[in-house]
């Protein structure tokens, strides 16, 4: 029988996939985003939301379900995306910057690069590997607060002179809770001081165990400042994403996660959006959270124009109607009627939430007051 993934439902909607669990649930079905539900379930939910979406036509409705899009053989491996995690000071940005300096696309062109969000580093073996650049854990928890699950795997950078500290366990915490898998990168072994076994041995307390001590745990001894360890740890991210077999289908029309956005002067609105499937256009008309646009230009991390962003690549939006926020979804629909549609019901949806809140909060307060 035929089936889909809730997240699939749900970006074929243009929904969020929080509400499309919780309409399940309503329905009865208990399921979490990753899993599937089968044809005659997913048509409940469709109507479900179609009979509160009445803006939404009955042929968009269609499209979600005859589901041409993505067909398995259509499936190519992807570049993983990685997030840099650890205490302040242990060198997440100085190991971002040494990674980026590896970039062997990047030192052809010599080497002028632009903070979008969001970076591609290519190794010499033609593979890539795509780094969110957006500092610590804010954007991490922010994004997952959002229902994105972004980053396929972290990167734990625990400094070799210092050890496992206070946001490091914050860091190991989010990862798990994410179930995404940990690479230890133990910064600066250029120092004296630094003792990598001391660090090992700490990562036991958090069941971290590491390979050495029979666990599966990679740690991988780095410095950031004499580049030390870099094409090792670039390895074993590779490693990782194989044994996670990364796939996307980039015939499809794309969707992505806003990894940053902001108001530029002269510019408008501007998102660095990642990729996640399919390929993004020139022209192409999408809903990103309460707001929607048209492309009108597309910029790589390294400050290029470009034609089009296939999955896992991250590039910089303009010709947004408004600003969105990180973690946002982005979803490329068949035109401006339909993304119009999509935003202002979501902007009312907002709006009567808001509203809601707004109201329980005042009458806590008038019973706070008898
Ligand atoms: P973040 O707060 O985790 O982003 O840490 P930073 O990248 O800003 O680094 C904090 C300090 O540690 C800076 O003074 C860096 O120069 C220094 N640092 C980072 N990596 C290394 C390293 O591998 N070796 C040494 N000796 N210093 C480092
Ligand atoms: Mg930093």
């Amino acid at each position: 029988p035929e089936t889909i993934t809730v997240q699939e439902l749900a970006n074929r909607m243009a929904e969020r996939g929080g509400e499309v669990v919780k309409t399940l649930m309503k329905l009865g079905v208990m399921v979490t985003i990753n899993q599937t539900i089968d044809a005659d379930t997913a048509e409940l939910v469709v109507e479900e939301f179609g009979h509160k979406l009445r803006r939404v036509s009955d042929s968009d409705v269609e499209i979600g379900m005859r589901g041409d899009p993505d067909d398995d053989s259509n499936l190519e491996p992807r570049a993983p995306v990685v997030t840099v995690m650890g205490h302040v000071d242990h060198g997440k940005t100085s190991l971002l910057d040494a990674l980026r300096a590896s970039d062997v696309v990047a030192q052809e062109a010599g080497g002028i690069t632009q903070h979008i969000g969001a970076y591609q580093v290519h190794l010499a073996s033609g593979q890539s590997i795509t780094f969110i650049d957006t500092p610590g854990h804010a954007a991490f928890t922010e994004m997952r607060a959002r229902g994105a699950n972004v980053t396929d795997i972290v990167v734990l950078v625990v400094a070799a002179d210092d050890g496992i500290m206070e946001q490091t366990v914050e860091a190991i915490n989010h990862a798990k809770a994410a179930q995404v898998p940990i690479i230890v990168a133990i910064n600066k072994m250029d120092k004296p001081e630094a003792n990598p076994d001391r660090v090992k041995q700490e990562l036991l307390s958090h069941d971290l165990v590491v390979e050495e001590m029979g666990g599966e745990i990679i740690a991988i001894p780095v410095s950031a400042k004499t580049r030390e360890g870099l094409p090792d740890l670039e390895e074993a991210i590779q490693l990782q994403a194989e044994i996670l077999e990364l796939k996307a289908n980039a015939l499809r029309a794309a969707e992505g996660v806003v990894v940053e956005a902001r108001l530029e002067q002269g510019r408008g609105s501007v998102a660095t959006v990642l990729v996640q499937r399919g390929t993004l256009r020139m022209g192409d008309v999408f809903v990103t959270g309460n707001e929607w646009g048209r492309v009108r230009a597309l910029i790589n991390d390294r400050g290029e124009r470009v034609e089009e962003a296939g999955p896992s690549i991250p590039v910089e939006v303009t010709g947004l109607q408004g600003t969105p926020h990180a973690g946002d979804d982005f979803v490329v629909v068949e035109d401006e009627t339909k993304a119009r549609e999509i935003s202002e019901f979501r902007s009312e949806a907002k709006r009567q939430s808001d509203m809601a809140r707004s109201g329980r909060g005042s009458l806590e307060q008038m019973l706070s007051k008898i």
